[in-house]
């Protein structure tokens, strides 16, 4: 089924100090993890936190969330796709990839039965460093 709808999770703690400017970038531009949206000026997106560690909040928003787009919207739950943000997933400037990144993909992909893509705006500098072994590669 086609994709209509992405959601971003974001980590909370990162939250506190980034508004999420460059995953909003990334989307807009089709770059980075969206690069195959190319073409699908359609898709909407929306950013969430996971809710703090350890991310267990993240199951009751999603939760809410399918409700309320397949009610007011008529959006399935098949066109969704979630993206950990890359300060999730990925080390980075920020922090090693989160710690509980496992238990957030069981809520989201299991409980939830969403499909899961890690990673949003991926940055040159991130990759040059993942490179040097600076910085854990990304699986
Ligand atoms: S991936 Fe970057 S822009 Fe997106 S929430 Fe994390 S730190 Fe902010
Ligand atoms: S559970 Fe992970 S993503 Fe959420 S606040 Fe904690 S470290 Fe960040």
């Amino acid at each position: 089924m086609e994709i209509k709808y992405i959601v971003i999770v974001q980590c909370h703690i990162v939250t506190e100090k980034c508004p999420g400017f460059f995953c909003e970038n990334a989307f807009t531009k089709r770059v980075g993890a969206f690069t195959e949206y190319k073409g699908n000026s359609h898709i909407r997106c929306i950013t969430v936190s996971c809710g703090g560690c350890c991310g267990r909040a993240v199951h009751r928003k999603l939760s809410l969330l399918l409700k309320t787009l397949k009610k007011r919207e008529g959006i399935e739950k098949e066109s969704v796709i979630v993206h950990l943000a890359s300060c999730i997933a990925f080390d980075n400037f920020h922090a090693p990839p989160c710690p509980h990144i496992n238990y957030l993909k069981e809520l989201i992909g299991v409980k939830l039965g969403l499909p899961i893509k890690e990673g949003t705006k991926i940055s040159d500098l991130s990759e040059k460093r993942r490179s040097e072994c600076l910085y854990q590669p990304r699986s």
